[in-house]
């Protein structure tokens, strides 16, 4: 049986995440804490973590595509997204992998040059495609059995941060080096 990813900087993850150059992830669960609040009106929200926001600016400035593939046709995700200037955002896939492959064929790269973050049973075929497939502490366990990293964190509260931290450590740069 494999083993469990462990968290962390760990070797076999710092080797997978050499060649990542685009970070796909899905958004309930791992964008946001899973939850949906409605208001009276019928107002519904999500919440995102501020963490995650500034470790998608200190990716894409360090070179790496972010992008998301959701279930779901999400506003609230949508919105996020255009603030942290996100543009490749697809929403409303159950299939996800289908997607993610017509992405690589535009950009000309291949399922070792992603990393993937995902909780759920959606996220299974793309995460067991994917070089380096990675999951929030709290997701299914579906999802952890197939990550080769999991984050301390859970979803919506600092995981993506942690991946970002994984993925520029494994390019050699120091997260507080960077340009905020
Ligand atoms: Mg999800």
């Amino acid at each position: 049986m494999r083993r469990r990813a462990r968290p962390g900087l760990t070797s076999r993850a710092l080797r997978l995440a050499r060649d990542v150059r685009i970070l796909v992830l899905d958004v309930d669960g791992v964008l946001t804490d899973n939850r949906v609040l409605y208001d009276a009106d019928g107002l519904v929200l999500k919440s995102f973590s501020v963490l995650d926001g500034l470790g998608i600016k200190l990716l894409q400035r360090a070179g790496f595509e972010v992008a998301v593939i959701s279930g779901l046709d999400n506003a609230q995700a949508r919105r996020r997204l255009n603030e942290l200037g996100v543009a490749e955002f697809n929403g409303g896939h159950r299939r996800k992998l289908p997607i993610l492959e017509d992405m690589l064929r535009a950009r000309g790269l291949d399922m070792s040059h992603v990393a993937y973050m995902g909780d759920d049973l959606l996220d299974l075929p793309v995460m067991a495609a994917v070089g380096l497939p990675m999951a929030p502490a709290d997701a299914q366990p579906e999802a952890l059995r197939l990550a080769a990293w999991i984050s301390r964190k859970p979803g919506g509260c600092g995981a993506i941060r942690e991946a970002v931290r994984l993925l520029l450590t494994a390019r050699g740069a120091d997260m507080a080096q960077q340009e905020v």
